[in-house]
């Protein structure tokens, strides 16, 4: 964020504001953790501050210290709208194009507020009147301590801030491994930590409260997987009976994707999961080195995301889909394999 920008996001929160925060549809770690540390940042502050995320996230998120006040779009429709109506300022996190709020995009697209975007995604749109946009960064969550930083309010971060803002680094960095792990991003960790982020209560509690159906699942999926060596390639599919025959949640499918790249040689990973109620199969792709997945799924199927961290999503069958996906590998023999 340049000076200029700093300067009118402290010109704007020296007023008092409507504000609502905003996560992803189907939110991650990254999502809750981001919006809820902003919330509590505006709210010490003195300012009127709602989140209200487009849909319902895993039981594993739910801990977070303000979670019962996040509204639900699909659940909380009347207050969620009524306090988006009301916004004078809309911070979007996490995100950056409103094709990513599922149902929330057309109120979004109609509302008269300003915006802020704080997000670490590729190509963002063009509808904030302050964009903190950097692909670089590991996490949003990294990216709201700068913010509070840059606002000189460093000192202002509580332990429920640090538990929150710790938890989505900790998830989007895959527990601090991914390339996007910086020295920076460590120091951050560092602070967060003597600011009151309880480090293994909180891998505890987003890694360690399986199921025995959602470990079975595990297995199932594990079973599924096909190897292709000649492209670097693993994926993985899980039909919507196999998820039905293991009493399936929100959530219960997440890291999967990433046990194909523990094979060695393997460079792109794959996961099909087919969701019959929207008609879908949502894909997430993860690749190590400079495959871009990001490209991939932008390219092919209809999603984006980061280089090495990308989702999508197809319309015709299961099967369909697979076959599709692999007809396309011959097209990145070279980029795969290099
Ligand atoms: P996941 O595979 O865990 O759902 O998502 C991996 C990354 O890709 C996340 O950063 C997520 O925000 C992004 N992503 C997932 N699905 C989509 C999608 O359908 N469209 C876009 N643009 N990004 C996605
Ligand atoms: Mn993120």
């Amino acid at each position: 964020m340049n000076l200029k920008d700093i300067k009118a996001v402290k010109a704007l929160l020296a007023e008092p504001q409507k504000i609502v925060i905003i996560p992803h549809k189907n939110p991650d770690g990254d999502a809750i953790g981001s919006t809820l540390g902003l919330w509590h940042y505006l709210k010490n502050a003195g300012q009127t501050a709602t989140i209200v995320a487009p849909n319902d996230y895993p039981k594993f998120l739910k801990w977070m210290p303000g979670n019962d006040a996040i509204l639900n779009f699909e659940g909380q429709n009347k207050q969620a709208k009524a306090a988006l109506d009301e916004a004078s300022l809309i911070f979007t996190l996490d995100f950056n194009h409103f094709g990513r709020t599922g149902q929330l995009a057309p109120v979004l697209e109609a509302s008269t507020a300003q915006f802020i975007m704080i997000d670490h995604h590729q190509a963002p749109a063009d509808y904030a009147t302050i964009m903190y946009s950097d692909v670089q960064m590991s996490s949003t969550c990294e990216m709201v301590y700068n913010f509070i930083d840059f606002l000189g309010d460093i000192d202002k971060i509580t332990p429920e801030m640090a538990n929150c803002l710790y938890t989505g680094i900790m998830t989007d960095t895959g527990s601090f491994k991914f390339a996007s792990t910086t020295s920076k991003t460590h120091l951050v960790i560092a602070d967060l930590i003597d600011k009151g982020a309880e480090n293994t209560t909180i891998h505890n509690k987003i890694y360690d409260t399986n199921s025995p159906s959602r470990l079975r699942l595990l297995g199932c999926a594990l079973n599924n997987l096909v190897i292709l060596p000649e492209y670097k390639t693993a994926y993985i599919t899980l039909s919507q009976a196999e998820l039905d025959k293991h009493a399936y949640k929100k959530g219960d499918t997440e890291g999967f994707v990433n046990y194909g790249l523990t094979l060695d040689g393997i460079h792109f990973a794959v996961i099909f999961i087919e969701n019959t109620e929207e008609g879908i199969i949502k894909i997430s792709f993860r690749s190590q080195g400079d495959f871009s997945v990001n490209e991939f799924a932008r390219n092919h199927f209809n999603g984006g995301g980061h280089d090495n961290a990308a989702g999508g999503r197809s319309d015709v069958s299961l099967e369909e889909t697979v076959k599709n996906f692999t007809a396309l590998l011959p097209l990145y023999t070279d980029k795969l394999n290099k």
